[in-house]
């Protein structure tokens, strides 16, 4: 069996333990790192080859793809990843950086549960990351950061270790200000810290990174890190340290699950009956409930036509369902339904509750279409944040 069947697989057996599951976006001010960032976790997850993650180029891991040198765009990928013994499957959705991207990427913070939000350690928090956090924290959206592009420090601005500290403590803080700023429920502290283990450091670029719970398990300090980059000991410090391992392990243990976070979110995305079965069945993330799908996303395929991307809170999805499109008159038929892998979809029998999903057929929905088995209340509107100015969709 080919290596991406294995994958498949794997992703597949793992789709039905939604405490295993980590919807994530990565969301960052235009040049900070956030593809490259991608393309690292891609190549950590074994989706695409080591050598050419930090390079831009999301390849695919099928051998005649490579060899025809077709770049791929890691818009949704699903990938796999042990943390503590255990198999996670995280469902990672990519959001634009570009200047106009406010309703992209806060529909994409409605399929998702956690928000890794990467600022450049050189520039600082900028416009557009105060723009994601708002985005996320509005989603009930969890943050975590990875201040990226630390080699810059050590290199090119020659800064000692203090100096260094400093400037990374300042990042933490103002990323914090603007958490604490915009945290309408008080009961949730969603601020991020190093001690607690939600702020990781590294260089995307040179695929190394560390976080307290790494340091504690590698021995590599960062001392160790500012001494490795200035020999130019990169590889090294990549392979003692490697960032894909940093940022999934603290993926896997600070992001919250579809059955943690469906019961928090619902009530903010959607205001149907609170006690209906439905709503039950969504805050379970309940596979045998009925079908309850939010599209966050929809692109064209030269084969399959369009894919309708997006969240499953209820039901389990297959071909053949008959599922009312919210805004529409009558059903559309599932034709095919399937999950990301590397960039590219691959058709599955079944999708279940709490996962990504990629379904054809569904001609009448948009991006923001309620998609269901039975005739219900659609999400909220999602709110098109392009600052300063607020929209409705
Ligand atoms: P995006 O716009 O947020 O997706 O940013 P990219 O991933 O495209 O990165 C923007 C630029 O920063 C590219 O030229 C990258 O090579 C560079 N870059 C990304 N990460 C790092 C890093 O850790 N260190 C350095 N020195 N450059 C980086």
């Amino acid at each position: 069996m080919g290596r991406r069947k294995k994958i498949v697989q794997e992703c597949e057996k793992l789709m039905d333990k939604p405490e295993n599951i980590r919807n994530i976006a990565i969301a960052a001010h235009v040049d900070h790192g956030k593809t490259t960032l991608s393309d690292n976790l891609l190549a950590g997850a074994g989706m695409i080859s080591d050598d050419t993650a930090g390079q831009q180029l999301a390849m695919d891991t099928k051998e005649d793809e490579q060899e025809r040198g077709i770049t791929i765009d890691a818009a949704n990928v699903s990938m796999t990843h042990e943390w503590e013994g255990t198999n996670h499957l995280i469902n990672l959705i990519d959001t634009p950086g570009h200047v106009d991207f406010g309703g992209d990427v806060t529909r994409a913070m409605r399929a998702v549960d956690g928000a890794l939000v990467v600022v450049d350690a050189v520039e600082g928090a900028m416009p557009q990351t105060e723009t994601v956090v708002r985005q996320a924290l509005r989603e009930g959206v969890k943050p975590a950061l990875f201040i990226n592009k630390v080699d810059r420090l050590i290199n090119e601005l020659q800064e000692g270790p203090e100096e260094m500290q400093q400037r990374l403590l300042d990042v933490i803080r103002d990323v914090n200000e603007l958490i604490r700023g915009m945290t309408e429920d008080k009961d949730y502290d969603w601020t991020v810290s190093v001690e607690d283990g939600t702020v990781a450091f590294g260089s995307a670029l040179y695929k190394w990174g560390v976080s307290m719970p790494s340091m504690e398990e590698t021995g590599i300090s960062f001392g160790e890190v500012i001494d490795m980059e200035q020999s130019g000991q990169r590889q090294e410090l990549h392979e003692a340290t490697p960032l894909s391992d940093v940022v999934l392990d603290m993926v896997a243990e600070h992001f919250p699950n579809p059955l943690d976070a469906q019961p928090r979110r619902i009530p903010t995305v959607w205001r149907g009956d609170s006690e209906s079965e439905l709503a039950e069945s969504m805050r379970l993330v309940d596979d045998e409930g009925e079908v309850v799908f939010m599209s966050t996303d929809i692109s064209m395929d030269p084969h399959a036509g369009e894919i309708a991307t997006g969240r499953l809170f209820s039901g389990t999805i297959e071909k053949g369902q008959e599922l009312y499109v919210s805004g529409t008159a009558g059903k559309n038929r599932v034709q095919s339904v399937g999950i990301f892998m590397g960039g590219e979809r691959e058709e599955v029998d079944r999708v279940p509750a709490g996962n990504i999903a990629a379904v054809t057929g569904l001609r009448d929905a948009i991006a923001g279409s309620t998609v269901s088995s039975v005739e219900m209340t659609p999400f909220e509107s999602i709110e098109h944040i392009s600052e300063p100015v607020i929209t409705k969709s």
